[in-house]
């Protein structure tokens, strides 16, 4: 670690969280990130091996990145992940570690993981429904999640939930999902549809807004009430329900931007940095590893990237541009 200057982008925005994609494969089809079928997946030989990704962060935390999350993809896929992960909770200067998972293989790895030192799950789930579910995710993998869900419980994970807003789809869910949150002690995340899926369903009127999810549940578990802030860079808005049943999240990408707050940067499973979920420009940081460039040609990388840092998705503008890669290939 070095007392380098923080990473900071033309708008003064600091940046130290970075996101990890570790594969772009998956087990089950989400229909808001991924194609039903004909997936175009990276080859392997594109795949950045632990080495290099371990590589990456002890850069990037020299550079002020102090905040990681391990996504994908489906992380769970990726063979022997919980050695990566207890490679990147030992690197100097990261003090918090998180990973992002649909659940699935959760049951058979959480031990192993726990063991890794991680301690912080977000689990994806927007239905307690088998029906619902196996629409959504095109699996019929419902119960591997729960179960997946009660082992990380029972091994004293703190565990987030994030759901997907669909709008004509999810409404029956919202309230079920809430209260399977509080009743385990789980923070339910509502997150806006962006148009980040694969076979460009996206429209406006497809997203169900935050403001709708929040009235729902003031009107029928508990009037919710904002909570002040602790991180106002964090992209959930939180609230805590009225009745003291615990605290909902919202995400709300699409109806209230959050970009002018963000402090983070992305590298994809092939190795390319982005300082946006949104962004059209990569950097190539595996081909610079790969044809034998110093650390300081990195680190000056990532410095140049989160110079080009744009002020904000443009989702409520005409100019807006999907990013030519679809959720599952960027890194969620
Ligand atoms: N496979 C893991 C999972 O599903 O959690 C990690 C990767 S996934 C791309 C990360 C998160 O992206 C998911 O938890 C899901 O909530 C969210 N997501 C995927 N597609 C989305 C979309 N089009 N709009 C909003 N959120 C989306
Ligand atoms: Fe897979 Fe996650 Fe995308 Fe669903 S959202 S298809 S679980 S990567």
């Amino acid at each position: 670690m070095t007392n380098a200057a923080p990473l900071t982008d033309s708008f003064h925005r600091v940046h130290d969280n970075l996101r990890i994609s570790v594969t772009d494969r998956c087990n089950i089809r989400c229909f808001y990130c991924m194609p039903e079928t004909d997936v175009k997946f990276v080859e392997r030989r594109e795949i950045l091996d632990f080495e290099e990704i371990e590589r990456f962060v002890r850069i990037a935390a020299g550079l002020g990145i102090r905040k990681l999350r391990v996504t994908g993809g489906e992380p769970l896929v990726r063979r022997d992940l919980p050695v990566l992960i207890e490679r990147l909770a030992k690197i100097p200067g990261i003090q918090d570690l998180a990973l992002t998972t649909n659940g699935v293989l959760l049951g058979e790895q959480a031990e192993a993981l726990h063991a890794a030192g991680l301690r912080r799950l977000n689990v994806h789930i927007d239905t307690l429904d088998r029906a619902r579910f196996l629409q959504i995710t095109r699996r019929d993998d419902l119960g591997r999640v729960l179960d997946g869900l009660e082992t990380a419980k029972r091994l004293g994970f703190k565990i987030k939930l994030n759901a997907v807003a669909v709008k004509n789809l999810v409404e029956a869910d919202i309230v079920p999902l809430a209260q399977f949150a509080r009743e385990n002690g789980f923070e339910v995340r509502y997150i806006e549809f962006m148009p980040l899926d694969a076979q460009n369903l996206w429209d406006r009127g497809k997203v169900l807004l935050v403001d709708d999810i929040i009235a729902q549940l003031s009107r029928e578990i508990s009037p919710l009430t904002p909570v002040p802030d602790p991180d106002p860079r964090a992209p959930a808005t939180e609230y805590v329900y009225q009745d003291g049943g615990g605290m909902v999240g919202f995400i709300a990408s699409v109806s209230r931007p959050f970009c002018l707050n963000c402090n983070r940067l992305r590298l994809t499973a092939d190795g390319k940095l982005r300082y946006c979920l949104f962004a059209i420009q990569e950097d190539d940081v595996k081909g610079l590893m790969r044809s034998g460039a110093p650390d300081e040609e990195i680190a000056a990388l990532v410095r140049r990237n989160v110079g080009d840092k744009w002020l904000g998705h443009e989702i409520n503008s005409g100019k807006f541009v999907a990013p030519p890669r679809p959720m599952y290939s960027i890194g969620g």
